[in-house]
Formats: C-alpha cells, structure tokens, sequence
C-alpha cells in the first residue's frame, strides 16, 4: 500500500472514517465528537447489539467514559466492584484486597448495556451498518475504502477499530493470525443472585488448568466467566455448553454449579483465547488501528475493552493538537504502545500462571497468591487504574 502521501493539511473538516462500532469503535467516535470532528463508523453487522457476556470497565476506562458525558450512565447499568477474592476451588480462601480507588468506581455490565450507552450518544445517521470493509486505497490525497457490497466510500482518515481479525490490520500490517494461547473460556449472565455471595465483589476461583470467575453485573444479575486448557475430551464432546460445563466444574464449590444451570446454554459464549505479540508498528500515513485490532488482550485482567477506551481518549487528543493526521496517529501510537505492550504481557503471563494445572504448579499458585501482601497488589491494580488518558503525555 502507498503510504507516501501524506501531503494532505488538516482540517476540522476532515472525513474521519472508522471501521468497526465496537466499544473502541463507538468510543472513538464519542472522543472524536468531544474535540468537535464528524466522524463516521462503519460497521460489518446489520444491527449492533451485542449478545451475552459481562464486561468489566476497571477506573481507567470509566474515567475516560465520565469525561465524554456517558460515564454516569454506564454506572447507573453496572454492578460496582469494591474487592477482588481469590479461591480454591474447594471454597478456601487464598486471599482479598480492596480496589485502590474509590473516588472513579470499577463495574460491570451487560456488553448490551454498554454498547447501547455509546450508541444513545451518538447521532444515528453517523453509524453505517451492513458496511463490510474489504480493502483500502490511497489515491488522489484521499483513502478509498472499499466494502462487500456496498459503494465505496472516500475519506482522509481511516481508523481501524474491526477487531480481534482486523482486515485493515492484514492490509496494512502483515496477515498472520492471532495466537492461541491453549485455553477457552466460556461466559454468561444469570439473572439469579446466589446467596452466600459477598456484594460488590469479584470472584476468582482456581482449579487445575480451570478457573472460574464470579461478580455483580448491575439489578441483581451476576456476570461469570469460566476457563479450561484443551482437553481432546471435551473439544470432541457433542453436548451442549452447559453440560460440557457442568462436567469440568463439577464438585467446585458453591455457587459454581449453580451459576452454570441457571444460564440457559444458548446465552453461553465461547471463545478461544488468543492475542498477538506486540508491535510497535500501529499504522500507515493517515491510517492508524486501535483496539483489538493492534493489541488484542487476553481476558485475564479484563482490560482488553478498557484498553480500546483509553486508546479513544489519546487518538482524538493527538488529533485534535497536531495539524498533519499522520504526525498525530505516530504520537497516539508511540504514546500507546508501551501502555498497551506492558498490559498484554501481564495479562497472558497471569493467564499462563492461572492455568497452571500440574499439582505442584496448582500448589504454588495458592501459595503464591495467600502470601502477596494486600499493598503488593493494591499497588500493581493503581499502575492500571490510575491512568488518565485525557492528562497523560501525548
Ligand atoms: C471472554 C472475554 C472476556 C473479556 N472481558 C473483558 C472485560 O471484562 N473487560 C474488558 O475491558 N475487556 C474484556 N475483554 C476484551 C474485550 O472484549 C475486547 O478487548 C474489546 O471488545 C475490544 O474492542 P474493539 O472495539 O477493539 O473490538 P471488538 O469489540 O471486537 O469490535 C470490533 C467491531 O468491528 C466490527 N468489524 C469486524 N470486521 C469488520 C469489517 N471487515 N468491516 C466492518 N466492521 C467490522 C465487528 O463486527 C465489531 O463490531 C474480554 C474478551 C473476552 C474474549
């Protein structure tokens, strides 16, 4: 791709295209509207609604989500976090700590409820759905963007915001696939609140090579998440989600049994665990990625979503302070990359260490996590929820 001409001068003007109306796609697209820019999304699926599963928004991103005037509403949908537990799976508690901060709140929620907050705010006519992107062209000082069966549309700036298999990203970038990392996880919502659970609290229960995790997603309801490494046995096993889950938890401790017969299989969601290594290298002349597309994230902290947020927050600022687009998208990513590189390792390093599934390993993980000292990790979760994406160096 011809990535020389980048002669074009800035405007406030300028047609912003996005691809993708995920959580980065439509944050984006808020953060953008925030410094004044029009941009457009454009987005594969004929209707947005994103189904199943809870997300975790940690203070790093509800920060940026106050900011841009949505943040009181994704609070009043989610269920706050105050404490994160770690458990045997027998019910023995390894350790607790309280969240660092109190004055910007962590939660959870409905992925529905979050996607429908961005949606409100954003004017409907800016969101073109059924657009599925297929390739891109610089020509003539623009970028054509070419879609399945829709016309092709013109603009001067094209962010990519299309996910986990980014085809802007194989366009520009390389087109390896992801890597897995050797587990799944599966995920729902139930409407049933057990008893026995503390309130406001997030539950991580261990196994060997499974976990599972438990907290509140906001009106009564409670967000799970479960992970188990490849087993032939039950990758093979022609049964529905639900029993295949019921077998590999069976005999943990309450309520994990529970949890999995009050979620109707079909609400249960599967995905293999996969992210990318890290690189520096984010974007083409006036073309940058954000989100999954450049830093897919296991989910083992929970910040792949707030990542795509904070992404936002800093792509509009550079936008909105550099004159030349392509100056602005090189200072997002050099700003973005360590951040983003750091979070990624961790999160597969304590994937890795989670799985463990060997009985010395499992045992060694216990101890590990009974000894941490609670200002040990109540310092590590600050270097994450502390950041501010507005005020942070660009
Ligand atoms: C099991 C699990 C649990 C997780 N839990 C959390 C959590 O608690 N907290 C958290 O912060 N993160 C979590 N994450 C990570 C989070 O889901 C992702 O990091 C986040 O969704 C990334 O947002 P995104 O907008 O970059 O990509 P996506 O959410 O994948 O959105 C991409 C959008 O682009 C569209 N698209 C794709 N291709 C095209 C195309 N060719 N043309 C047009 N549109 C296209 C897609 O339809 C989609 O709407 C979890 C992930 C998993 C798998």
């Amino acid at each position: 791709m011809d990535a020389s001409d980048n002669t074009l001068r800035y405007d406030i003007n300028v047609k912003i295209a996005i691809i993708g109306g995920g959580i980065g796609g439509l944050t984006t697209a808020l953060a953008l509207r925030h410094f004044g820019f029009e941009p457009e999304v454009f987005e594969q699926a004929p209707e947005l609604l994103e189904v199943g599963g809870a997300i975790a928004m940690w203070p790093n991103a509800v920060r940026v989500l106050l900011k841009l005037g949505v943040g009181e509403k994704v609070i009043e949908h989610a269920g706050v976090i105050e404490h994160i537990r770690w458990q045997h799976r027998a019910g023995k508690s390894f350790n607790q700590t309280r969240l660092p901060t109190k004055a910007v709140p962590a939660v959870a929620l409905h992925r529905a409820d979050l996607q429908s907050v961005l949606l409100d705010a954003l004017p409907g006519e800016s969101i073109h759905l059924g657009h599925d992107f297929t390739s891109c062209q610089q020509e003539h000082g623009a970028i054509r963007i070419n879609f399945t069966s829709q016309s092709p549309v013109r603009c001067d700036v094209l962010i990519g915001a299309d996910g986990l298999h980014s085809q802007l990203r194989d366009q520009m970038l390389d087109g390896d696939p992801p890597s897995y990392r050797g587990y799944t996880v599966w995920r729902g919502i139930t409407g049933r609140w057990s008893k026995g659970l503390e309130p406001a609290t997030a539950i991580e229960i261990h196994g060997r090579g499974q976990r599972f995790g438990i907290g509140p997603v906001g009106n009564g309801r409670i967000g799970w998440w479960a992970s188990a490494n490849e087993k032939d046995a039950w990758e093979r096993a022609a049964t529905t989600e639900q029993q295949t889950l019921l077998k590999l938890f069976d005999e943990w401790c309450a309520p994990v049994g529970e949890i999995i017969s009050a979620t109707p299989t079909e609400a249960i969601l599967r995905n293999k665990v996969s992210d990318r290594a890290s690189t520096q290298s984010w974007g083409l002349g006036r073309m940058t990625l954000l989100g999954d597309s450049i830093h897919p994230t296991t989910p083992n902290l929970g910040q792949g979503g707030c990542m795509a947020v904070e992404d936002a927050a800093v792509l509009a600022r550079c936008l909105a302070k550099e004159k030349d687009p392509a100056q602005a998208f090189r200072a997002y990513e050099k700003c973005r990359y360590s951040r983003t590189a750091a979070i990624a390792g961790c999160s597969r390093l304590y994937g890795n260490i989670g799985q463990w599934e060997s009985q010395l390993g499992a045992w060694s993980r216990g101890v590990m996590l009974s000894i941490v000292p609670g200002t040990v990790t109540r310092q590590l979760l600050k270097l994450i929820f502390d950041y501010d994406a507005f005020t942070v160096r660009i």
